[in-house]
């Protein structure tokens, strides 16, 4: 019954691997800032992925990450 289900899984899975292998050599970085002290960092996009994922965002919102230099929020400024 949860047949469809479990394709659509495998092909997600697949895209994923896919891109993985295509972006090799080629990371894309997000430029983050934190409006509190200034503090600017750029976040590699599979971390960004991770952090979206985890917080079940849609696509194309970005996360916010904690800042490394006063723990403040991080935003993305791209
Ligand atoms: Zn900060």
């Amino acid at each position: 019954m949860d047949r469809k289900k479990g394709n659509q899984e495998w092909l997600e899975e697949l895209t994923e691997f896919e891109r993985a292998i295509l972006g090799i050599g080629e990371e894309t970085y997000y430029n983050y800032r934190c409006p509190q002290c200034g503090y600017e960092q750029e976040v590699p996009d599979f971390v960004v992925d991770e952090f979206a994922a985890y917080d079940e965002l849609p696509p194309g919102v970005m996360p916010e990450l904690e800042c490394g230099n006063c723990g403040g929020t991080l935003k993305c400024v791209d």
